[in-house]
């Protein structure tokens, strides 16, 4: 069965198909710009080097979509003869709330449920929604499946998503920490497990996956029982261009100061800080590894500020699980950039974490980075979240 995995932006598209009885990806594709001027396609065929490039108007998702479909169905370029070969399609979900702790086939009533979590993800929800909208209308009959963000860290016991503002809050509101990037927590917490030779049950594990956006959770007997991100992912860890946890009295201090309302302030500390509000130069790691090698300071106290926090959820997480067995890195950052790893892995020895610096020097490669003599293992571990969106989507539909 091949299944088209669908991952919608506000103004822009990610898919992949691929053929689930062997897991093989067929072809991937990304539109930007939908409902802009200048939207594109580029879609890519496995094995073949040239990509398919669309610049055509797409005024909406329903358009990006009609447009996926006639890239993967190209004479040239294409992956199936016609859509009938499509057997389901898998949607990355941002926010379930607590509705589902797992995947679901989408039906009405799980669209109802979508919407009413729109609160809690307004930017990210309502693109997601409009994509499986889509593709009911353009696929009538084909499954559709949700894969969502949130459902692996359901498992989170009360003590992790509990804030300790007025109890009501979580009653009325629905206000507790939630957590994102699921999909890639489990993905590579259950990819250790196979690189070990070790049961997941058997396993303590702190997931570490830092990109743009960054998240680090503990992994306990393969459940998920705390995590960085919070009610928002702009909790926990300093990132591109989101602060992380912050004192939240600051929120008014700025806004008193620089005469601005709550939204804007929340609007700076998504948008404008992390590594691009300390270094004053870039989001990009690279950008920052350039900076420092040109002796900026900033740009060292911008790389030094995200290895702090990453290495104080390492530390709090030790002790919530009373030890680790192994640390993972992925995403952009966590799977390419050495020299992050290496600040972050310093002086973490006395805890039996012991990179080794020789094994470090690999960019985007499953493989044990730690010491022979490390009690706990280093792995790197590139993510996957559309292989598990897949195999959650053929599993619920085949
Ligand atoms: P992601 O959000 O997982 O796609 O990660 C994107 C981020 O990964 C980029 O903003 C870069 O900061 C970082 N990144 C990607 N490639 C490299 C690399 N070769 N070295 C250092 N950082 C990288």
């Amino acid at each position: 069965m091949k299944v088209l995995v669908i991952n919608c932006g506000s103004s822009s598209l990610k898919y992949q198909v691929l053929d689930m009885t062997n897991e093989t990806l067929l072809a991937k594709g990304l539109v930007e710009r939908i409902g802009m001027a200048g939207s594109v396609l580029k879609h890519e065929k496995t094995n073949v080097e040239e990509k398919f490039i669309q610049e055509t108007p797409m005024k909406d998702h329903k358009d990006a979509i009609a447009n996926v479909m006639n890239a993967i169905t190209d004479s040239i370029y294409g992956v199936v003869k016609s859509m009938d070969e499509i057997g389901a399609v898998g949607h990355r979900v941002v926010h379930a709330g607590e509705k589902y702790a797992t995947s679901v086939v989408i039906d009405n009533k799980v669209i109802a449920a979508l919407e009413e979590c729109v609160e809690l993800a307004p930017l990210h929800n309502p693109p997601n929604l409009l994509g499986i909208a889509a593709c009911q209308e353009l696929m009538p009959g084909t499954p559709e499946v949700a894969v969502f963000d949130t459902a692996f860290h359901q498992t989170m016991p009360p003590e992790s998503y509990i804030y300790a503002i007025p109890y009501e809050y979580y009653t009325k509101y629905g206000i507790r920490r939630y957590g994102f990037h699921g999909t890639s927590h489990k993905y590579v917490a259950e990819r250790a497990a196979d690189m070990l030779g070790v049961n997941i049950a058997d396993l303590k594990l702190i997931t570490c996956h830092l990109g743009n956006g960054a998240s680090v959770s503990a992994i306990k007997r393969g459940k998920c029982i705390d995590t960085s991100m919070g009610f928002t992912p702009l909790a926990g860890l300093a990132m591109g261009t989101r602060a992380g946890s912050i004192d939240p009295a600051i929120i008014s201090f700025i806004a008193d100061k620089e005469d601005l309302t709550a939204d804007e302030v929340l609007g700076i500390l998504n948008k404008k800080s992390g590594m691009l509000g300390i270094s004053g130069i870039s989001s990009d790691f690279r950008d920052i590894a350039d900076a420092i090698a040109d002796g900026n300071v900033r740009a060292e106290l911008a790389l030094k500020v995200f290895a702090h926090r990453v290495r104080y959820y390492i530390g709090a997480y030790i002790a919530e699980m009373n030890g680790v067995d192994a640390i993972v890195f992925t995403a952009g950052v966590g799977e390419n950039d050495v020299d992050t790893r290496d600040v972050i892995c310093s002086e973490l020895g006395n805890l039996g974490i012991k990179l080794d610096l020789v094994k470090n020097k690999v960019r985007g490669k499953e493989t044990v980075i730690s010491r022979d003599d490390s009690k706990v293992a280093i792995l790197l571990i590139p993510t996957n979240e559309e292989l598990v969106i897949a195999r959650d989507t053929y599993e619920l539909t085949k």
